[in-house]
């Protein structure tokens, strides 16, 4: 029989505990550089409507570009299909960060989930409003995706982002120089800097990610997208969600997952969970290295990955 999945919680936040290599916490946004690396947190949402948590899983934490998933979906709401235009749907193959593709590929970054694609779509998230109305419809988008109204942005984690994000301002520069940045920057830049300084906790983002399980549609029924979408979306996670180690994600884990510098993770197994891991020590290609860990045991157990054969009774 297969143990429960509140057993398999407790033993993976047991064996996290042990850990002794946890990463290095991400210190080129000072503001991260603080949080301790001792943290670790998981919830899982499942299709019959549970929520299962273990380790920190209250504690706040700055999504930084898991957000990018959530911004994604709302870009798509506004331009559909004419985004692609603008962004790619392919492996970077370099950092999260690289300007070097870029040029070489005209200023269309090669998918929404590197820091050049999520600038475009939150130049075309801003749609020729100020940077407040776009962050403030980002927020409510994730309130009402998590049914929980108390999610705010650390304006602190924002701050120091603005204050140091000279490769994001140069990327977004060299972006509007090709014409693919339609905004001024420092408008476009304000909306991005604060929609990754989103702060949630892994119950929280566990919550938002279900209507990815969910073929697009919210548990109370309403629909977020189609379920072509969803798919979509989930399948740009699994091939762009971890920088240049997604090939590695997908090969230890198996499941579509989006990760963020401040060591989150949303994961979804569709038809099955919405899982949101944490643990701020990154590893060297910049995804949380507990979190990782704890997806890959979590999928062993369970049988998630994507690649697994469906089981009877499915
Ligand atoms: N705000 C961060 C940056 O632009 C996000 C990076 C990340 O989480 O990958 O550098």
């Amino acid at each position: 029989m297969k143990p429960a999945l509140s057993t398999i919680i407790a033993d993976i936040v047991a064996q996290m505990g042990e850990a002794t290599d946890r990463g290095k916490v991400a210190d080129y946004i000072p503001e991260l550089a603080k949080v301790d690396p001792a943290r670790f947190a998981i919830a899982i949402a499942t299709a019959d409507g549970d929520l299962l948590t273990g380790g920190d899983a209250d504690t706040g934490f700055s999504i930084q570009s898991v957000s990018k998933v959530f911004a994604l979906t709302l870009a798509l709401g506004k331009v559909g299909d004419q985004l692609w235009d603008r962004v790619g749907r392919e492996p970077s193959g370099n950092a999260f960060n690289s300007i070097v593709q870029l040029e070489r590929e005209q200023g269309i970054p090669r998918n929404p989930f590197i820091n050049a694609g999520a600038i475009v779509v939150s130049d075309v998230n801003l749609g020729g409003h100020q940077p407040r109305v776009a962050i403030g419809e980002m927020l409510r988008f994730m309130r009402y995706l998590s049914g929980d109204d108390s999610i705010a942005i650390n304006e602190d984690v924002a701050a120091s982002e603005t204050a140091t994000g000279f490769r994001n301002m140069a990327l977004a520069n060299y972006m509007r120089a090709f014409g693919n940045v339609r905004h001024p920057v420092d408008l476009v830049l304000g909306t991005y800097f604060h929609q990754c300084a989103i702060e949630m906790n892994c119950r929280q983002l566990a919550l938002a990610g279900r209507y990815l399980m969910l073929d697009g549609r919210h548990p109370d029924g309403g629909r977020v997208v189609s379920p072509s979408r969803a798919r979509r979306i989930n399948a740009l996670m699994l091939t762009c969600g971890h920088y240049d180690a997604s090939g590695d994600f997908a090969f230890r884990v198996g499941i579509p997952g989006k990760s963020g510098v401040g060591g989150g993770i949303l994961a979804i197994v569709p038809g099955r969970a919405s899982i949101a891991v944490w643990s701020p020590g990154l590893n060297d290609s910049g995804n949380s290295c507990l979190g990782t860990q704890a997806l890959e045991l979590l999928a062993r157990r369970t049988g998630w990955s994507v690649f697994s054969p469906p089981e009877e009774g499915d």
